[in-house]
């Protein structure tokens, strides 16, 4: 049996090689930062494209040393889940800053945003209850919803007629709960929160948020999109992540009203049987939000950089996804496209990654850049010179595309 199942997982291996789909990982030697040493190039530093470092948190030294500060006052573990002996007062201190910062009455803390949406769905809902997804939303909400028994529907992105539409089949149903993305990871969209807040009061159903790629740096104070629309007291239910522009070390949370945060304490399942956070982390997470909080000038060079980076591109006849994320999908369509470029970038010492089926639709492959606040305009103008090249001699050449702009 062991044997078999080794051989097909080599066939398999083999096939995704041959069609060149295997994920290669590639092994960073410095802190992550705008600029990193990757190993096995001869150490060489590179322009990172591609972190989700989108305040260039990651390697702050005031999050290192309250991190360090934390290791020395509250120690390196707690060896316990949070109901049994795991709660630290630094646990709580970082769910109300969190709760101060996000204006919402509780929170709860995960070992990741992925666990926070993985134990949501099956606490809140049952076979009486419905919820309508995005088809957009990440893997860890379709999870979520997978491991609850609620009646499911989904729409097409963004799509408010489907929305209704779900809206109006699930009105038998005792709680209904509409959830997306605050900005879709592939794509660098934004969801529709005003027709989404919308539609959900008027037909009595709850909204919830997945901020992940919004906390930090979206709306006032980084407040994430409910602020930026105004819609924080219209929006239920809040999940993000510590992982991406809070520092980017790794924690997740669930923030809304009391009842709700009271009752995943006692139900959410990976918040009952998964460790608690490391309380050094809890300490910079701190400091992060801080930080963001104040960081007018972090978020207005991001937008700056991204308006650069998304402005050359298209200049250069590229095809973009989104409108003003520093998220910045250049759509090439074919995967192997996506996958020439993104070497032909590396040999010019820039990170990027391509991304095709099944992480994006079939023939909708694509480069996904990000823009951090850490990135200078020169750097911004060396990869939109690298584009150029690209493009140029993917003019002269049959392997690269004419469609690539
Ligand atoms: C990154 C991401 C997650 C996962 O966050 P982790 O804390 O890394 O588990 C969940 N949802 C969305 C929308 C994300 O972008």
């Amino acid at each position: 049996m062991q044997r078999q199942l080794c051989e097909r997982l080599r066939d398999d291996l083999d096939e995704l090689s041959s069609r060149n789909l295997l994920k290669v990982e590639r092994e960073i030697a410095s802190p992550q930062s705008a600029h990193i040493q990757l190993r096995g190039l001869g150490g060489r530093s590179v322009l990172n494209m591609c972190a989700n470092n989108y305040l260039g948190l990651a390697n702050h030294q005031s999050l290192v040393q309250a991190a360090r500060a934390g290791l020395e006052r509250h120690g390196f573990g707690m060896s316990s889940v949070r109901f049994i002996c795991g709660t630290h007062h630094i646990h709580r201190a970082l769910e109300k800053r969190l709760t101060d910062y996000l204006r919402t009455d509780d929170t709860i803390l995960f070992g990741s945003c992925f666990d926070a949406n993985a134990g949501l769905f099956e606490a809140l809902l049952d076979a009486n209850d419905a919820v309508i997804s995005d088809s957009l939303n990440h893997a860890s909400i379709i999870d979520g919803i997978r491991l609850c028994k609620a009646k499911r529907f989904r729409y097409a992105n963004n799509d408010m007629d489907q929305l209704e539409r779900a809206l109006r089949e699930a009105r038998q149903c005792r709680t209904v709960l509409v959830v997306t993305d605050g900005v879709f990871s592939m794509d660098g969209i934004a969801a529709n929160l005003p027709g989404i807040c919308d539609l959900a009061k008027r037909h009595g159903a709850l909204v919830m948020v997945d901020d992940s790629h919004a906390v930090g740096f979206i709306g006032p104070q980084g407040r994430g999109t409910p602020a930026r629309n105004g819609l924080e007291h219209q929006v239920d239910i809040v999940t993000g992540t510590l992982g991406k522009a809070l520092g980017g070390a790794s924690g997740g949370y669930v923030s809304g009203r009391g009842e709700i945060i009271a009752w995943l304490r006692q139900r959410a399942r990976p918040y009952l049987f998964s460790n608690s956070l490391m309380p050094a982390l809890c300490e910079a997470s701190l400091t992060a939000i801080e930080l963001a909080e104040h960081a007018d000038d972090l978020r207005e060079n991001l937008a700056a950089r991204t308006r650069q980076l998304r402005q050359g591109l298209s200049n250069l006849g590229f095809q973009l996804s989104g409108v003003d994320h520093p998220i910045v999908p250049v759509i090439t369509g074919d995967a192997a496209i996506a996958v020439q470029i993104s070497d032909f970038l590396l040999a010019l010492d820039i990170l990027v990654v391509p991304f095709s089926y099944p992480v994006v639709p079939e023939g909708a492959a694509r480069i996904r850049m990000q823009v951090s606040a850490a990135h200078s305009a020169q750097d911004i103008e060396r990869v939109i010179g690298a584009f150029q090249l690209a493009q140029s001699k993917g003019r002269s050449a049959p392997t690269f595309s004419r469609h690539m702009g």
